[in-house]
């Protein structure tokens, strides 16, 4: 299909607008108008509604804006960057690696020096105008900016929606009552200065996430319901080649996924897939190659999604080791542990931070208790083999020589043990997921166009009309419309042009059903109602309206007990 044929439609219909369209539009920014902003908030509630209500997940809303310390400690000021070559001709970037397709196995893990010679070697030019090109260079992806006035701070814009979560580890520990494994989620805008956006929402500079963080001991990787579905064989395709039809459970025992809360997220992210009604013969689960993974993942599968572009990622699920919780602790100094209880009281050696009063009495006056009381708090990493070590306590900082401070060693009868957790990621986003969900509805037959989207996800769920807005026909109608829309039941009146017009702006839309008041209403009670992909006609009485229509927008898959109904049971 072509795209642009489909980008058409959301343009027409009200789902997707280039952004500041009358100034000439931003590269890689959209505006999703009403029956996309529906359908992207039924694509996020049926995500909190597995993560959170089924998986008992908690939900945050942290910050767009965070210090520059979070992604110092994070890694995304130093490693978060792509490489681009910018014509000398016409004076577009390109993403570097992009251009060295097909000319090297994986040119996003190439250095800069090396990525040159390559496009040197083949006489690279300007995919725009033919140009040559500067040799690549790597920029950062984060939106940067300011916070406060004067000697502000600086600030950027999150390029993920997970650092919030990890710094908020302790909070999220305590809330769950100290038990691992325990997640937050969280759904919300995240930011990329992408070096060249393009193929309408797939790539854009700001786009929405649904991420969720899920702690875990490091040796105990399961998931409560792994059992229930780990007879499962999904779409799998490992990076050694093995074989792809394996059930989860031979997965995870032969290693080709590293352990069940991985093999689960992977069964969850298929559930959602076809829930929201991506085609289960298009979708894949690719695992990352050894030098593609970004720079905190240990290991990686992508759901992919087949589209007029290729197979596009949709979805990262990455087992993210101890990475961000430790350089977290290393960098802020909070005690970011979690703590396990031993069956029996076992003798542990520990190494603390102890403050040396005596030293630090002179020095720092007044602020002594204050200064030693953060020391303490430190992690022994944290300033082992450092000479001073810089304490912030009441907005001053302080520079605390090595003197002043010193690791020890205890051993004493311990309850437990205090570790830093792992963290397993799913990582999706929903501009992908919303337009691959449309791609794989788009229907086209003699121009008539349809878009077979599932009841849970379409924007409007009935199309209520009258035959002809006279002979109390548009009274009922309207009647009917505003029963459904106190139900809760996102519906449309129309009473203008032919039914057949407006049974096909509905089709177009994705809407499930349309519901009829004709001559017949105003004498027996019963209307028409209408299912989009049989086109097959019903008469039921009013009084039955609400409830039809729920059954055909229900759809919804029962969780692992009961298996999931797929696109292909329901015969799209
Ligand atoms: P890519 O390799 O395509 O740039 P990524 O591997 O950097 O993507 P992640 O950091 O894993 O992406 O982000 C998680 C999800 O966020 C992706 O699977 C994708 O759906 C979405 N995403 C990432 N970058 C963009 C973008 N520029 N525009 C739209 N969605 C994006």
């Amino acid at each position: 299909m072509d795209p642009q044929e489909l980008l058409s439609l959301c343009r027409r219909r009200g789902f997707l607008w280039p952004a500041y369209d009358i100034y000439g539009g931003l590269a890689g920014f959209y505006d999703y108008g009403p029956l996309g902003s529906l359908l992207k908030n039924n694509i996020e509630s049926h995500w909190r509604k597995l993560y959170v209500f089924e998986e008992g997940l908690h939900e945050l809303v942290c910050p767009i804006i965070a210090p520059e310390p979070v992604f110092k400690a994070s890694g995304h000021l130093d490693a978060f960057a792509d490489m681009y070559a910018e014509c000398r001709q016409c004076g577009e970037s390109h993403r570097a690696d992009h251009l060295a397709d097909g000319l090297h196995e994986n040119p996003a893990a190439l250095s800069e020096e090396e990525l040159g010679r390559i496009l040197e070697e083949n006489a690279v030019k300007c995919p725009a105008c033919k140009g040559d090109l500067s040799p690549p260079r790597r920029f950062n992806l984060m939106f940067k900016t300011s916070v406060g006035a004067g000697s502000a701070k600086a600030g950027y814009m999150r390029p993920e929606t997970a650092q919030g979560m990890f710094v908020n580890f302790p909070q999220i520990y305590r809330h769950g009552r100290e038990k691992l494994p325990v997640g937050a989620v969280q759904i919300g805008r995240a930011f990329r200065n992408e070096i060249s956006p393009r193929q309408g929402v797939l790539r854009l500079r700001e786009f929405s996430q649904m991420e969720a963080e899920v702690f875990f001991h490091p040796e105990r990787k399961t998931w409560p319901r792994f059992d229930k579905v780990k007879h499962e064989v999904l779409p799998l395709v490992p990076n050694d080649g093995s074989p792809a039809a394996l059930s989860l459970a031979e997965a995870v025992s032969s290693k080709v996924i590293a352990n069940e809360a991985l093999a689960y997220f992977i069964w969850l992210t298929h559930r959602f897939a076809i829930d929201v009604g991506l085609d289960p013969e298009r979708i894949r689960f690719r695992q990352h190659e050894k030098d593609e993974m970004a720079h905190y993942a240990a290991e990686c599968w992508d759901l992919e999604a087949e589209t007029a572009y290729g197979w596009v990622e949709l979805v990262g699920i990455a087992d993210r080791g101890c990475y961000d919780v430790q350089a977290h602790l290393k960098h802020s100094g909070a005690d970011l542990t979690a703590f396990e209880r031993f069956d029996e009281p076992r003798e542990v050696v520990s190494e603390e931070v102890k403050p040396k009063y005596d030293a630090m009495g002179g020095q720092f006056k007044g602020k002594t208790k204050a200064l030693a009381e953060r020391l303490s708090a430190l992690a022994p990493d944290v300033v082992r083999g450092k000479s001073e070590i810089v304490v912030e306590v009441d907005d001053e900082r302080f520079a605390v020589p090595s003197t002043c401070f010193e690791v020890v060693t205890r051993t004493e009868k311990a309850a437990g043990e205090k570790f830093v957790p792992h963290v397993i990621e799913p990582s999706y986003g929903v501009d992908r997921i919303l337009y691959s969900v449309l791609e794989h509805a788009y229907r086209k037959k003699d121009d008539y166009l349809t878009l077979t989207l599932r009841g849970i996800m379409a924007p409007i769920k009935a199309g209520v009309f009258p035959l002809m807005p006279k002979d109390s026909m548009d009274r009922i109608a309207l009647e009917v419309y505003d029963v459904l829309v106190a139900e809760g039941i996102s519906a449309h009146y129309d009473e203008s042009g032919s039914i057949g017009r407006r049974y096909a702006r509905m089709d177009e839309v994705g809407t499930p059903c349309c519901i009829t008041v004709d001559h017949q209403t105003v004498e027996d009670g019963t209307v028409t109602i209408r299912d989009r992909d049989s086109k097959e006609q019903a008469r039921i009485g009013v009084d039955e309206v609400v409830r039809w229509v729920r059954s055909v927008v229900k759809g919804d898959s029962p969780g692992p007990d009961g298996g999931f109904e797929t696109a292909e049971k329901r015969g799209n």
